[in-house]
């Protein structure tokens, strides 16, 4: 099923982001994980691919599983960066060949090692590229990625905006935002979205805060602004896990429930892999008993 079709059905969908386990751990790990996420019944699960190819044919291995054996819908994401179109036709064959119908289509960022990398000589510069080239080989269905408080490598807000409705232009049918901790922010670049033309449905990125370590990383890696609350948060509870995760789910919690009473059109969970932490989050606003 194409996830598309969702958004006119039910309100908010409700999806979960996981990623493949390391090359040298077995692929049997993820799926206890992937027991307990199905469990709660979300709407689809979206599978992350490894850059630098890592763990890229895995993607393809747990997202079929999911729509497969755990009857789930499956969004399979794929980055461009590095591959060339003969490159990007395989994987879509293989993801075709397993009956999954969705795309989450991304350009990835620079390699680690090559933080100047030049886009511009691959077969495909911008997450925009990829979205026209698989639009017109097939009818998948196409998400793509949002950033309510602009993307890193991009200075302007406004620019970065513009650069998205472009993308949506070319066959975008629903969007996955970056995560953020501040709904206000959701909110307005909503507003700003609608406003310049950007009318598919935009589901909200939402990740719970486990512990202090992990939001140091998240800040550095995608720039988040962190609201005072949280601030304070991480200060109290910082060096102790347990408290600090029990505040954490509460935190994503408030956001969950005051994102669906201001009628969100989906919500998107960085799961992280940990289900446990994801059902208390589910039960505390109410979508699972
Ligand atoms: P784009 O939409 O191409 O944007 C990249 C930059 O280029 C932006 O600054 C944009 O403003 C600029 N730009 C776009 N078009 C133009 C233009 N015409 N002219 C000038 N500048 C332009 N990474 C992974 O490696 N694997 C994953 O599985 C993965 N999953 C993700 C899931 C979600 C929901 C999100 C939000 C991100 C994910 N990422 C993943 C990270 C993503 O790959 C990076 O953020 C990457 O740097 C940008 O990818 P994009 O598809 O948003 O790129």
């Amino acid at each position: 099923m194409k996830i598309s079709t969702l958004f006119q059905q039910k309100k908010p969908v409700i999806s979960f982001e996981i990623f493949p386990p390391k090359i040298n751990t077995p692929v049997e790990t993820i799926y206890e994980t992937l027991e307990d996420l199905t469990k709660l019944n979300p709407d689809f699960i979206s599978v992350t691919y490894g850059a630098g190819g890592s763990s890229r044919d895995r993607t393809k291995e747990i997202a079929s599983r999911i729509k497969n054996q755990y009857k789930v819908e499956a969004l399979a994401h794929l980055t461009c960066v590095g591959h060339s179109s003969s490159e990007i036709d395989l994987v879509l064959k293989g993801l075709q060949e397993e009956n999954i119908e969705n795309v989450l289509a991304l350009r990835g960022d620079p390699p680690a090692d090559n933080p100047d990398y030049d886009f511009s000589r691959c077969d495909f510069q911008f997450a925009s590229d990829l979205v026209k080239y698989i639009k017109n080989l097939s009818d998948t269905c196409i998400a793509a990625a949002a950033y309510p408080e602009g993307h890193a490598h991009c200075n302007r807000l406004s620019e970065d905006l513009n650069h998205l409705k472009y993308k949506v232009d070319q066959g975008v049918d629903f969007l996955i935002t970056q995560l953020f901790f501040d709904n206000r922010i959701f909110y307005n670049f909503i507003e700003n979205a609608r406003r310049i033309g950007i009318h598919c449905p935009v589901m909200a990125g939402i990740m719970p805060v486990l512990n202090a370590k992990q939001i140091k990383r998240i800040i550095a890696l995608c720039g988040a602004s962190m609201p005072a609350k949280l601030l304070m948060m991480v200060d109290k509870y910082g060096d102790n896990n347990e408290e600090m995760e029990k505040a954490g789910i509460e935190f994503a919690s408030q956001q969950v429930r005051d994102l669906i009473e201001n009628g969100v059109e989906g919500i998107h969970l960085y799961t992280m892999n940990k289900p446990r932490q994801i059902t208390e989050i589910l039960k505390n606003v109410g979508i699972v008993i």
